[in-house]
């Protein structure tokens, strides 16, 4: 009976039962916020390194919370994919990015897009149909899509990724491979993989003036890129340093502070008239 009451003490925790509250609070306000449009997508450039003109975008979410002000994905995209919300969320960003890169190819042929998926957008039978009916309704190119999955996602299943991503690659778009290198482990399967990009992690594009061998692990990953044939983008370029080292071993495409941040689309759209006009 003791245990019993133990049991039962510990079931109504205080502690315990604030921070259900608190989940359960968030959630409501994230159901919330996408039903009153609180969500927006920012896009950062991605420059070729060679004029430094913008090619093209990466599409990343904010939620323009009703008191918290701005917030990166960090804050609310672990507990939208716990709720099972990402499948809805991540076809409303596709959308929205797919209209306004529709807007900025008129004045800039094949200007290109990049959009994350996640786990759970993967995991859902319904991708590739969704996927196709975004880009009838949006006029989109699919040769101009970029599908975005990180290595972590990709490779937890390899044979079911596989089919998955063939099945996207059937529509024309192509598909990136995100914090590539972060997986190392695994990178002898990544001939298994029907993937045409590689986004190099900022993790090994900082490390390279730090030491020669912070310098030769970007170095060796580009390499890897070429062996597989597989286009490369540097993340994370913070300095003018990292990007002349870059323009050395021949990175053709890059994406980082040094560069742009993230911003909405009407300064996109602002930075794409002044490019023009230079
Ligand atoms: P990611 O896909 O690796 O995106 C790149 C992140 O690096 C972005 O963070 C970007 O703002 C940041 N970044 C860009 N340049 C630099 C730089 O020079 N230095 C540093 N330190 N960081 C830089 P953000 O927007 O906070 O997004 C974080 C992650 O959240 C993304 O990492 C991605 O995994 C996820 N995410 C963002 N938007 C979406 C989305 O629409 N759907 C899904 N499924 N995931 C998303
Ligand atoms: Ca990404
Ligand atoms: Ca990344
Ligand atoms: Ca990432």
């Amino acid at each position: 009976a003791k245990e019993d009451g133990k049991g039962v003490v510990r079931r109504f925790d205080p502690g315990r039962f604030a921070e259900m509250e608190r989940r359960r609070r968030d959630e409501a306000d994230l159901r919330r916020a996408f039903l009153e449009g609180q969500f927006e997508v920012f896009y950062q450039p991605i420059v070729d390194l060679a004029g430094e003109h913008t090619v093209g975008v990466e599409a990343l979410v904010r939620w323009q919370h009703p008191t918290r002000g701005l917030l990166p994905p960090a804050a609310f995209l672990d507990l939208a994919e716990a709720m099972g919300m990402m499948p809805k969320l991540g076809l409303w960003i596709l959308r929205e990015a797919c209209l306004r890169a529709v807007e900025w190819q008129r004045a800039n042929p094949g200007f290109e897009l990049n959009v994350n998926l996640s786990a759970s957008q993967l995991a859902s039978p319904e991708l590739t149909g969704e996927v196709r009916a975004v880009l009838e309704e949006t006029g989109m190119p699919p040769e101009l899509l970029v599908l975005e999955l990180t290595e972590s996602v990709a490779l937890t299943d390899l044979e079911e990724s596989a089919r998955i991503l063939g099945s996207l690659k059937t529509l024309g778009v192509r598909i990136a491979l995100d914090d590539f290198g972060t997986g190392f482990s695994s990178l002898s399967h990544l001939g298994a993989l029907p993937v045409d990009v590689v986004k190099i992690d900022k993790s090994f594009v900082q490390a390279m003036h730090d030491s020669s061998v912070g310098g030769s692990v970007a170095e060796a990953v580009l390499q890897i890129a070429r062996t597989f044939n597989l286009a490369p983008v540097a993340e994370g370029v913070e300095d003018g340093e990292q990007a002349d080292r870059l323009r050395e071993l021949e990175c053709v495409h890059a994406q980082g502070y040094h560069f742009a941040r993230p911003m909405p689309a009407d300064e996109l759209t602002g930075l794409l008239t002044r490019q023009a006009g230079a």
